[in-house]
C-alpha cells in the first residue's frame, strides 16, 4: 500500500527554506578582468578617478571661447593642435584651437564647433560658420564615474559591460566569489549515453541520458565547477561510496531522477543514511518532486553535523519536470551561494495570443515564444517529458494556480535568456 501523499508545497515556500540553506560561499578568488564575465563581486569596486578624467571634446572641431564667437563667420587664428592623447596648453583669447575627438579641452575653451561648421580662411586661419552655445560638444569630467563613487557592487554578476567599466577605471583584476563545486549524477537504469549505443540498437526501455547534457551546461552557465559523475550505479555500496567521495571536494551535489514518491533508488536512502534529505512535491507544473538535503562531510559517530556538510539537491526526471525545476529552485540556489543579493528573475507582462482553457490545481510554467506582434504564442505540447517545448520556447509564462488563460489576457513572461544567463 502507498503511503498517503504529503500535502504539496507552494513553490514561493520551498524556495524560501532552500534558500535559507544558502550560505554564500567564503571563498574570495582575484581573477583578471578579462575573466570576469558571468562572476560574482565578493567587494564593491570603488573608482579612484573621474571618468572621462577631463573635459574632453566629443567632435572632430575647433575648441573656441563662445565670447570670441558672437555671429557666424568670425575669422580667427588656429593657435595650436590637439589630438586625442595630447594635453593642449590654455586657449589663448582671439584664438581657436584645433581638437579631435577624446582629446582634453584646453583651459579657457568653453565650447567645441565642430568642423563641418568651420572653413579654412588663409594661412592658419579659419572661418567659424555658427555661433556655439557654452559648453556645446564637451563631455565633462566625471560624467561617467566620479571619483570615489562604488561603479560596481558587492553580490552584482558582472556582464560584458561591467568589464569594460571595471577597466574604465583601472581595475585589471576583480575580486569574486568562488565558483559552486558542483558533483552532477544521473539515476535511472533506463538510461544509456548517446555515443555507447547507436539509435537503431537501443533496447526497448531504453533512452538516452539528455538532463545530464543541459544541467552540465546549466550549472557552467551559472559560473559553477562541474564533477560529471555520470550515471550512479544501481547499487547500494557503489552510491554511498560516490555521495561520500563527492561531498568532500562539493558545494552541491545534483541528482537528476529518482525523487518521485514511492520509487525505488539508492539515492534517497544513501543520502538518508550520510545526512539528512528532505522530500518535497512541490505545487508546481512540470516539476512536482524535488529533494533538498545535507551530506556530512565527517561520517565519524559524534562528528556527523549539518555544519560541515555538501547540500543535496534532486531534480525530477522527466527532461522538462528537470529543467523547470532546476531553474525556478536550483538557479537561485547556486546565485546565492556564490553572494547574489538579488536572485529573482525579472518578469514582464505580455499578452497572450492563446487559450488555456483548463486551469492547473498547480503553479505552471508554460513554454511560449513571443511573435513579432510582442505576443507570446504557446507551445501545443505542454508534457513534462517534450523538451522540444523547451527548445522552441523562449521562456515561460509564470501562471497562477487555477487560473485558466483567454487570448489577450495579460500574463507574466519569464524569459529563458535572463533564466540561463
Ligand atoms: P524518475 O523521476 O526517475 O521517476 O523519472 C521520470 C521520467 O524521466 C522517466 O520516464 C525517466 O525515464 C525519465 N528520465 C529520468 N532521468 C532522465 C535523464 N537523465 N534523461 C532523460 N530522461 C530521464
Ligand atoms: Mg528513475
Amino acid at each position: 500500500m502507498n503511503a498517503p501523499r504529503p500535502p504539496l508545497k507552494a513553490l514561493d515556500e520551498a524556495l524560501a527554506e532552500l534558500l535559507s540553506h544558502a550560505q554564500p560561499l567564503a571563498g574570495i578568488e582575484d581573477i583578471t578582468t578579462f575573466d570576469g564575465d558571468g562572476r560574482v563581486l565578493a567587494r564593491d569596486i570603488t573608482s579612484a578617478l573621474h571618468v572621462p578624467p577631463q573635459d574632453n571634446s566629443s567632435m572632430d572641431g575647433y575648441a573656441v571661447r563662445c565670447a570670441d564667437v558672437r555671429e557666424a563667420g568670425v575669422v580667427l587664428p588656429v593657435s595650436q593642435r590637439i589630438p586625442a592623447g595630447a594635453s593642449g596648453a590654455p586657449l589663448q583669447p582671439g584664438s581657436v584651437a584645433r581638437i579631435f575627438t577624446g582629446a582634453p579641452v584646453p583651459a579657457g575653451a568653453d565650447a567645441i564647433v565642430m568642423q563641418e561648421e568651420c572653413e579654412a580662411a588663409g594661412e592658419g586661419s579659419v572661418r567659424v560658420n555658427a555661433v556655439p552655445k557654452p559648453g556645446q560638444w564637451i563631455r565633462r569630467a566625471g560624467e561617467d564615474v566620479t571619483r570615489g563613487a562604488v561603479v560596481l557592487s558587492k553580490g552584482e554578476r558582472l556582464a560584458p559591460s561591467s568589464l569594460g567599466l571595471a577597466a574604465s577605471i583601472g581595475m585589471s583584476t576583480l575580486p569574486v566569489v568562488s565558483r559552486p563545486r558542483v558533483a552532477l549524477f544521473s539515476t535511472g537504469d533506463e538510461l544509456v549515453m548517446p555515443g555507447d549505443i547507436a539509435p537503431e540498437q537501443m533496447p526497448p526501455g531504453a533512452i538516452y541520458n539528455s538532463n545530464r547534457f543541459f544541467l552540465r551546461a546549466l550549472l557552467q552557465r551559472l559560473g559553477c565547477e562541474v564533477t560529471d559523475y555520470g550515471i550512479v550505479p544501481d547499487q547500494r555500496d557503489a552510491t554511498l561510496d560516490a555521495l561520500r567521495d563527492a561531498a568532500q571536494q562539493h558545494d552541491l551535489i545534483l541528482t537528476s531522477g529518482g525523487v518521485s514518491v514511492g520509487e525505488e533508488d539508492h539515492i534517497k536512502p544513501a543520502v538518508q543514511q550520510l545526512g539528512e534529505l528532505d522530500l518535497w512535491q512541490i505545487a508546481i507544473k512540470p516539476g512536482k518532486p524535488f529533494a533538498y538535503g545535507k551530506i556530512y562531510r565527517d561520517q565519524a559517530a559524534g562528528a556527523r553535523s549539518a555544519q560541515d556538510a555538501c547540500h543535496f539537491a534532486g531534480l525530477p526526471g522527466n527532461p522538462v519536470s528537470s529543467f523547470i525545476t532546476f531553474l525556478v529552485l536550483v538557479r537561485p540556489f547556486l546565485l546565492k551561494l556564490q553572494g547574489v543579493t538579488d536572485v529573482a528573475p525579472p518578469r514582464m507582462a505580455l499578452p497572450a495570443h492563446f487559450d488555456w482553457p483548463r486551469a492547473d490545481k498547480r503553479r505552471e510554467f508554460l513554454r511560449v515564444r513571443r511573435n513579432a506582434a510582442g505576443g507570446l504564442e504557446l507551445f501545443p505540447n505542454q508534457s513534462s517529458g517534450v523538451l522540444t517545448s523547451a527548445v522552441w520556447g523562449d521562456g515561460v509564462v509564470d501562471n497562477p494556480a487555477g487560473q485558466t488563460i483567454t487570448k489577450g489576457d495579460t500574463v507574466q513572461f519569464i524569459s529563458f535568456a535572463e533564466l540561463m544567463g
